[in-house]
Formats: C-alpha cells, sequence, structure tokens
C-alpha cells in the first residue's frame, strides 16, 4: 500500500462529553454491564430488560437501549451485543478505573537506591503506582494504572505484574508506537535536566516520546529503550540471565547512566556498555533507537 494512502477513513464518531453522557445514566449503565457479562451471546430485548430491570416499563427501557445502539450496543437477528467500544469501556469499568479507590501504604520492594542507599518503595494512592526512593526522591517508575491491579495477588506478584506492564508500555514507546492510541510516534532524545521528572537531571539523556494525537508523553533511559533489542536479549541469555522477566528496576545499566556515554549530541549518538562475566555487549544508539550492537 502505498505510504500516502490512508488505511481508515475516520468516521464522524459522537463527541466524547456525547459518549460519557451516554453512560452517564444508571440505567444505560447496566445495559453496559449486562451486556458485558456475555459478550459474544446476542441478548433479546425481553432478557436484556429482565437482567437490567425487570419493574421498567418497556418503552422506557427501549429508550434507554436505542440511546447505546450504534455507539457501544449492536443489534442484528441474534439479539443486542456490545460493539467493540462497548467491551472495551465495559472492561475499563470492570477493572475500577473510573467508579473504585484502592490505596497500597507505602512498602519495600526490596531495592537499594542506587543513587544515596536507601530502600526504595512501591506506593498505590489516586490510580498511580510509583516506585520512588524516599531517601532522595528519585522516581523509579510511574505508572497510571486502574484499581484492580493492586486488588489481587501479593506485593511480590503486583510487583512482576507491574514491570511487565511497564515493559510492554515502554517496549511500544521505543518502537513507536503510542501504547494508548495506537499511533505512530517520533522519538527525540532529551537532556535529563530538560525532564521533568524528580532525579531526572542525574541523567545525561533520556528517549522522550509524545503522542500527538492523544497527547501521551513519555520519558524513559537509553537502557531502557533498548531493552528488548535482540542483541540485548540474547547477550544476557548466553549468559543465563532472562532480561525480559527481571524487575527492570533492578537492572543497574538501564536505570542509570552509569554505563553511559554520550558520544555526539548533534544528531545524537550515545554507547551503553554493558559487561557480564568478562564480556563486554557495547550498543551504539541513535535518536531512532536504532542499535549497533557489538562484543568483545
Ligand atoms: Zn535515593
Ligand atoms: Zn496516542
Amino acid at each position: 500500500m502505498p505510504d500516502d494512502t490512508d488505511t481508515a477513513s475516520a468516521g464522524a464518531g459522537a463527541d466524547p462529553e456525547d459518549a460519557f453522557a451516554l453512560i452517564g445514566n444508571e440505567t444505560r449503565a447496566a445495559i453496559l454491564r449486562a451486556l458485558g457479562e456475555t459478550p459474544h451471546e446476542g441478548v433479546s430485548f425481553s432478557d436484556l430488560r429482565s437482567r437490567v430491570d425487570a419493574e421498567m416499563d418497556s418503552g422506557q427501557f427501549n429508550y434507554h437501549l436505542s440511546q447505546l445502539v450504534g455507539q457501544f450496543v449492536d443489534r442484528d437477528d441474534d439479539g443486542y451485543t456490545l460493539r467493540s467500544e462497548g467491551l472495551a469501556l465495559y472492561r475499563q469499568i470492570r477493572a475500577g478505573t473510573f467508579n473504585r479507590r484502592a490505596a497500597v501504604e507505602p512498602f519495600e520492594i526490596g531495592l537499594d537506591c542506587y543513587f544515596c542507599g536507601a530502600p526504595v518503595e512501591g506506593e498505590y494512592e489516586d490510580g498511580t503506582f510509583e516506585l520512588r526512593c524516599p531517601g532522595c526522591d528519585h522516581v523509579y517508575s510511574h505508572a497510571q494504572l486502574p484499581p484492580s491491579t493492586v486488588e489481587t495477588g501479593d506485593v511480590q506478584n503486583l510487583l512482576e505484574r507491574v514491570d511487565q506492564y511497564n515493559r510492554h508500555e515502554m517496549l511500544a514507546y521505543a518502537r513507536g508506537v503510542c501504547p494508548t492510541c495506537v499511533s505512530p510516534l517520533d522519538t527525540e532524545f532529551v537532556r535529563g535536566e530538560d525532564v521533568w521528572s524528580e532525579g531526572s537531571e542525574r541523567f545525561d539523556v533520556f528517549v522522550g516520546s509524545e503522542c500527538d494525537h492523544c497527547g501521551a508523553r513519555h520519558y524513559m533511559s537509553v537502557g531502557l529503550a533498548v531493552l528488548y533489542h535482540p542483541a540485548v536479549v540474547a547477550f544476557f541469555h548466553d549468559h543465563g540471565v532472562d532480561v525480559t522477566s527481571r524487575p527492570h528496576w533492578e537492572l543497574a545499566w538501564a536505570m542509570t547512566d552509569e554505563s553511559l556515554t554520550v558520544r555526539d549530541t548533534d544528531p545524537w549518538e550515545v554507547a551503553l556498555e554493558v559487561e557480564r562475566d568478562g564480556e563486554t555487549l557495547e550498543l551504539v544508539v541513535d535518536e531512532d533507537v536504532s542499535v549497533e550492537a557489538s562484543r568483545s
């Protein structure tokens, strides 16, 4: 397909405000929940009404249901089902994104701060999971996650899940894809002192991305941006380490700039050196996050 051909024509969807108003109604939210419980099964009008509110007048119920059809709900010969938009919304509601509150008091994660030596702590509050050093305030990880993140599993399991979730998000950014809206992104190198985050001035450079489409913005160290490069995965694998499953905050070479040398700033070129059992992996990275790797 030629580059200048649009792969999809963006239809004139409803305004976001209207979409939220649609499900702001109790009956319509209940319809969404009822259909979400059997996502791939058509439900008849009468069955749906009895699942939502058997007492409700049929005309009134029909009014609410018809408001959802087209936007969140489909109707065919088998009955009513959720459209993919409705299903996505239903899953967000189930995850508690909009309507539940959860908090986890600060707890030690078993890592000493690379900068000051204090035990790094994890905390969940107001929909944000953060790993932070209470000694020097350095932020190791910061992610907006739904309450369901902390509602199941023990602390160790929580940390493993957060690590995996963050890794997948970082991989998408590193490969030029917005993990929120799947738009293409450009990466750029940004000086540490120009990034607003506690402790960012301790880094020479970050890999930054900003999504013009949805406004998502993200910064990560060069080490984190190359975490899934085949040369990195293979190097660690050859030395008996699965670098894809060890919590990323335990990888000092990726969490600090101590293994990084800035070779040029116009255009940017940096070198990362990782050593393991006497072997060194050198990665030369430019600001498109393309990598030249060599071992010695
Ligand atoms: Zn610290
Ligand atoms: Zn986006």
